[in-house]
């Protein structure tokens, strides 16, 4: 009898685990979010210090509307705020919250190519990232695209500016104006020596090679021998105005990796001077929300984990 209980226990939560939430299975959600709890770098001490910072500035405001405004228009105290959701769309969802209840905008680069996006390789996004994106929209802030095609097009042999082309379409379907992307760095990046970014005209990355060129490497994940063709577009022809990692960068502040890539302090110091003008690029995933303990500051984390690095 207790093997047969035990038994109908087994297959309950199977059944439970296979159930989805908007297009999610239950498993995979509950399994991200208990890793992604367990990797939060920056608490509630963190958010009091950005926040700090951010009651300084005359406006905080999306990548959208920087590149919009002509240098003379702009406040000496901006604050420009990017967002890469990379692996935790929750967190950026609070994240959106947040700085909405305190009166500041941001920009919100969502990957096309991670846990929550889609079912599978194909197909249009899951209702769950959706209702997330609208909600970080309602709230006021810009949604963009985190472009991780060139690595999609190695995988698959796939054009990228048509990956693009796809992604963009699915956004704008859904009622997201997007005109901005951001490169992710993904692991294969490193790898095979290529930056999402040129895929545009406008982005090129000369360190990695000629703008036109075929990529050819071997996936460390897989062995298997991958290839693309590189023939940039221009943004224009995908309805994009800019990439956000080619906007003026005046003073730079990011927690890549978990910490800071310079004091806060510091950064809060520079602000104070008249010309001063930050950009921040924030990883939600770092985060911790809901209480979650924190990393050790000097703790590092493998790359191979998904946490983001840029
Ligand atoms: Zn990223």
């Amino acid at each position: 009898m207790t093997k047969v209980r035990a038994m109908v226990r087994a297959v309950r939560t199977r059944i439970a685990r296979e159930r989805r939430t908007d297009g999610i299975r239950r498993a995979v959600l509950e399994d991200r979010r208990r890793v992604l709890a367990r990797r939060r770098a920056f608490g509630s001490a963190d958010l009091e210090a950005l926040d700090g910072i951010l009651r300084q500035a005359e406006a905080v405001i999306p990548v959208r509307e920087l590149v919009a405004l002509s240098p003379e228009r702009r406040s000496p105290r901006l604050v420009v705020l990017r967002h890469d959701t990379d692996n935790d769309i929750e967190n950026a969802v609070r994240f959106a919250e947040w700085e909405a209840e305190r009166g500041y905008r941001a920009s919100y680069y969502v990957l096309h190519t991670d846990w929550y996006y889609r079912d599978g390789f194909a197909g249009p996004p899951t209702r769950y990232v959706l209702r997330a994106l609208e909600r970080i929209q309602r709230l006021g802030h810009e949604i963009g695209l985190h472009n991780n095609a060139l690595t999609v097009a190695l995988r698959t042999g796939r054009d990228p500016a048509d990956v693009l082309a796809t992604e963009l379409a699915y956004l704008r379907r859904h009622g997201f104006e997007v005109v901005g992307t951001a490169a992710h760095g993904d692991a294969l990046c490193r790898a095979c020596g290529y930056n999402n970014g040129e895929v545009f005209v406008e982005t090129p990355r000369p360190e990695h090679g000629p703008a036109r060129r075929t990529i050819v490497c071997r996936d460390p994940g897989s062995g298997r021998d991958l290839r693309v063709e590189l023939a940039p577009v221009p943004m224009a022809s995908l309805g994009l105005t800019y990439e956000a990692n080619f906007i003026e960068n005046r003073y730079y502040l990011t927690d890549s990796h978990g910490r800071w890539n310079r004091p806060l302090e510091v950064a809060a110091a520079e602000f104070e001077r008249r010309d001063a003008f930050l950009k921040f690029l924030i990883h939600p995933s770092w985060w911790a929300f809901q209480g979650e303990p924190l990393l050790a500051r000097q703790e590092s984390v493998p790359a191979s984990e998904g946490q983001p690095v840029s």
